[in-house]
């Protein structure tokens, strides 16, 4: 049986470093002991407190009986045939959520969910679909790289974060940022910031916010050339239209020199005419952003479709020909429902 209610005890994989150390003085402990635990839990993958063999076996003790660490469950791995891996994971309340391992050339990029559903009623996506059921918490969202690293013994070596799996990570804002701490912290996963990537679908004032708060890559869903198109497929724009989105994305500092990316679902008789194009060219001109083209990925009872090789290929040219960087982006795992917008953490249930 699933336990339903809340274990009170406090999880330190919620902890960022502060907090650890904070929770480390407060019982009169040395501050270092707080980065010792956290190598533990994040570079060992240590589950239990008895791993922790550089703390005293009394203070093991105390710990187990006043914290705990607990995170996602491994209920089922799927592979594709192009060797994408799309894990269903338990949560402590018996919630499923899926998190997504997709090969590149020489990496391997791990999907990650940041909720389970989403509320922003995205009329393409499948996650949709299940309406919003709640925020996961810090633990949730760096423990799905955790429990698949260090409990599936196929999993590859892992050289990419996207925050791109069911939900929308600025709408669960202040886990999200404490989770990408601790993955980009040298006492946590160790990832560069310039490996770890958010998708919003646009929530402009938390955009301004990441980028004084945080230096990662940022990629913003557009999928639309004009505001009508745009808030009759994201219920998001009428709040945020295309005006307020874009003058926070040139808020927006990228690490280094790397661009903000815009993602561009194309649908079939919806936003990607040669019109469309040129619309996108004027939208987007002066912004510094690379675009990244996804056709359309259709799911059972999917009311769009995907548009014809030929519409993709002119649409692209467009943007092309204006000096665009638009790249077709080759969906992945499309065969076991792990593409972008096909996450359920149902497995097709
Ligand atoms: N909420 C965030 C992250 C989740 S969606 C966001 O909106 O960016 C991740 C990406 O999948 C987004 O770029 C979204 O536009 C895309 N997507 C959603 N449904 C899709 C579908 N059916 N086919 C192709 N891409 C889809």
């Amino acid at each position: 049986m699933i336990s339903r209610t809340e274990n009170p005890l406090p999880n330190l994989l919620d902890f960022t470093l502060e907090e650890m150390e904070e929770f480390i003085s407060s019982l009169g402990k040395e501050k270092f002991r707080a980065r010792q635990i956290m190598k533990w839990l994040y570079q060992s993958g240590s589950a239990s407190f008895d791993d922790m063999t550089t703390l005293s076996c009394d203070f093991r003790e105390k710990l187990s009986r006043i914290a705990r660490i607990s995170r996602p469950q491994i209920v089922k791995i799927q592979e594709s045939k192009d060797t994408t891996m799309k894990a269903l994971l338990r949560l402590e309340d018996g919630l499923f959520i899926e998190s997504v391992l997709i090969p590149g050339k020489n990496s391997w990029t791990i999907c990650l969910s940041t909720q389970a559903g989403c509320a922003m009623d995205c009329k393409f996506c499948l996650t949709a679909r299940q309406g919003f059921k709640r925020n996961l918490k810090p633990s949730e969202i760096t423990g799905q790289l955790i429990t698949l690293k260090y409990e599936m013994p196929q999993c590859p070596e892992i050289t990419n974060i996207v925050m791109m799996g069911m939900g929308e990570p600025l709408a669960n804002y202040d886990n999200v940022v404490k989770a990408i701490k601790n993955l980009t912290s040298d006492f946590g996963m160790g990832f560069s910031n310039r490996k770890v990537t958010v998708s919003t679908c646009g929530l402009a004032p938390q955009i301004i916010r990441l980028g004084r708060d945080i230096c990662i890559n940022l990629a913003v869903s557009l999928n639309a050339p004009d505001d009508e198109t745009r808030s009759n497929l994201m219920p998001v724009n009428k709040k945020y239209p295309l005006k307020v989105l874009l003058d926070a994305c040139r808020q927006y500092p990228m690490p280094g020199r790397r661009m903000l990316t815009f993602e561009y679902i194309l649908m079939d008789g919806i936003n990607c005419s040669v019109r469309d194009a040129k619309k996108l060219v004027a939208l987007l001109k002066g912004q510094r952003c690379k675009l990244n083209l996804i056709v359309l990925n259709e799911y059972p009872g999917s009311p769009f479709k995907s548009p014809s090789p030929k519409t993709v290929e002119a649409f692209q040219q467009i943007l092309l020909d204006h000096h665009f960087t638009a790249i077709l982006r080759k969906s992945k795992g499309r065969d076991i429902l792990a593409a972008c917008g096909q996450l359920s953490g149902s497995f097709g249930k």
